[in-house]
């Protein structure tokens, strides 16, 4: 597919898109409902529809039941670890498969021009984004999930919290699942905040950002600090009446959406000369310049705190005129 109706790249062969990025309408006031209209699908699809697919199937088929899940046992336990790290290896390997192994379409729509694995580099273990990014996402990353999963589990088969049933309480486990991609972006703003502080992100959040150039593997590669971090939004199940459903759920927007950041291509060639967009190039701005865009457009408070980047040259002047006046005040 040609690349360039989409955007344009420049000297460098760096891809920009030629639509600019938007914060989610639902914030504006007063409400600009077709504007909303526009917003909805891209919020349902294709990820959120599939992540609530992931998590009926892991729910449903592939946990056990209330009366196992009340004693802790490695027998179920490592069962969760098996599935989580499957559902990863297929997940996150399809992107590197087609995108990264076999480039099926080449560097159209890719960011930056070069291919993480061309190049070794001091900053990794064994000089390789990919196996630092393996060793992390399988070495502490889907292990820190399956830790929260477990916990959340086996305190609902418990009724230590309430766990409210689909048939009774419909109204709010629907509303509730409706915002929890939104809750997810808050938690990880918040989250992502606290680890750009200067220490936090020399000790904690440095190793995440040495992928300047995402790509799948990055996504989870991450200092166990930040995983143990980035997944306990889950939590919020133990303090708000939920469902078991919409715990795995969040855990998949997580765990599995994390990927979606660091895809590194804005669309993915499907067939018939079709390409589905990916929602890649917010996060790809973080990873670029560390200090834009520390949550997707879901939420508003990026643009609050004069954070957000929107990917054209006038997002590149606000950004450069906010680090010239914080250098001023530096001295
Ligand atoms: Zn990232
Ligand atoms: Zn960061």
């Amino acid at each position: 597919m040609d690349d360039s109706a989409y955007g344009s790249r420049d000297k460098r062969g760096n891809w920009t898109p030629k639509d600019p990025l938007t914060t989610a309408p639902i914030w504006s006031f007063p409400p600009d409902f077709g504007a909303i209209l526009r917003w909805l699908p891209g919020y349902f699809l294709p990820w959120n529809v599939l992540f609530m697919a992931t998590a009926t199937l892991f729910w449903v088929v592939f946990t056990p039941g209330p009366e196992t899940l009340k004693t802790l046992s490695w027998g179920w336990i490592l069962g969760i670890l098996a599935r989580n790290c499957i559902a990863v290896v297929i997940f996150y390997g399809i992107f590197e498969l087609r995108l990264y192994i076999q480039r099926k379409q080449g560097t159209a729509f890719k960011y930056n021009p070069k291919f993480p694995q061309d190049t070794e580099n001091d900053a990794f273990m064994f000089r390789s984004q990919n196996a630092e990014g393996l060793i992390r996402t399988f070495g502490t990353g889907i292990p820190a999930w399956t830790a929260y999963e477990v916990l959340v589990l086996w305190v609902f088969a418990n009724g230590w919290v309430p766990w409210l049933s689909w048939s009774t309480n419909p109204v709010w486990l629907v509303c509730f699942g409706l915002i929890l991609p939104l809750f997810h972006q808050f938690h990880f703003y918040l989250v992502h905040r606290l680890i750009h502080v200067p220490v936090l992100y020399r000790y904690i959040h440095s190793v995440h950002h040495n992928s300047v150039n995402p790509s799948p593997w990055s996504s989870l590669s991450m200092h166990p600090i930040e995983h143990i971090l980035y997944f306990s939004g889950v939590l919020i199940h133990l303090i708000v009446p939920s469902n078991p459903l919409l715990a795995i759920y969040q855990l998949h927007i997580a765990g599995l959406g994390a990927v979606v950041g660091h895809i590194g291509f804005d669309k993915m060639e499907t067939v018939d000369e079709k390409a589905m967009n990916t929602h890649a190039f917010a996060h790809y701005l973080h990873h670029k310049y560390f200090e834009v865009n520390y949550a997707d457009g879901g939420i508003p408070l990026d643009r609050m705190f004069g954070t957000f980047h929107d990917g054209t040259k006038a997002g590149d002047a606000l950004m450069d005129a906010r680090t010239a006046r914080r250098n001023a005040k530096r001295g």
